[in-house]
């Protein structure tokens, strides 16, 4: 699940993309409305949360932009005014949020909106006997939680979205460790490595194949045999 945040407080902006980058999200956090229109143009993004007062400009005009179909949007708002959240879910907003809000409630209140039907992704992504779901956090085989770390989590939801598909190693590495990050090696072996673990000893009915130099890819045994 990827997240737009768009705050130009820098202690709060940081802050928030730090938590929900620990709660599994993938989050790009911009401080202006022009820097928001370039990030939504440049990525597809599930949701996205807004800061009404911005350096350039009311955070409402972006949710009345034209174009392409703006993700679910959750507003954040330090004047506690009724007319303006009001205007908000007029605008198109899903959700509000008034400052100051606890980290926990703004992240129950994102995944309240990422569950929305109409959601860009789909909420549970299966294969064999595998369920993910992907606001919970949780990969499960026959109901049991299969207790993934945060990088293998990241990791399998990827594949998973793939359906089948392989999925290159540069696209992995930016989805576990951010962008532009320098990346050591082996790094996305081993979560490959604790992944493939993990799913072997669930009995969870894939496989995950490496394809040299390429990528990796994750398939139902039932496909692959
Ligand atoms: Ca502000």
């Amino acid at each position: 699940m990827r997240i737009l945040l768009i705050e130009d407080h820098e202690a709060l902006r940081s802050m928030t993309a730090a938590y929900l980058a620990e709660s599994g999200f993938v989050v790009d956090d911009v401080a202006s409305l022009e820097a928001a229109r370039e990030a939504l143009d440049a990525a597809a993004y599930d949701a996205i949360i807004l800061d009404l007062g911005l350096p350039d400009g009311d955070g409402r005009s972006l949710l009345a932009r034209r174009g392409r179909p703006l993700p679910p949007a959750l507003i954040l708002t330090a004047r506690d005014s009724l007319a303006e959240r009001i205007d908000g879910l007029n605008a198109g907003a899903d959700d509000y949020l008034v400052k100051p809000f606890e980290l926990d409630e703004l992240q129950a209140r994102l995944r309240a909106v990422l569950r929305r039907p109409g959601a860009r992704s789909e909420v549970a992504l299966s294969l064999g006997d595998l369920v993910f779901d992907t606001i919970s956090r949780e990969a499960r085989v026959g109901g049991r939680p299969l207790g993934l770390r945060r990088r293998e989590t990241l990791l399998l939801e990827a594949l998973l979205a793939a359906r089948g598909r392989i999925v290159v190693r540069d696209v992995l590495d930016e989805r576990l460790y951010g962008y532009g990050q320098e990346v050591t090696p082996n790094a996305l072996e081993a979560a490959v490595s604790r992944l493939r673990r993990a799913l072997e000893a669930a009995g969870a009915g894939v496989r995950l194949e490496t394809r040299r130099g390429i990528g990796y890819l994750l398939r139902a045994e039932a496909e692959a045999a």
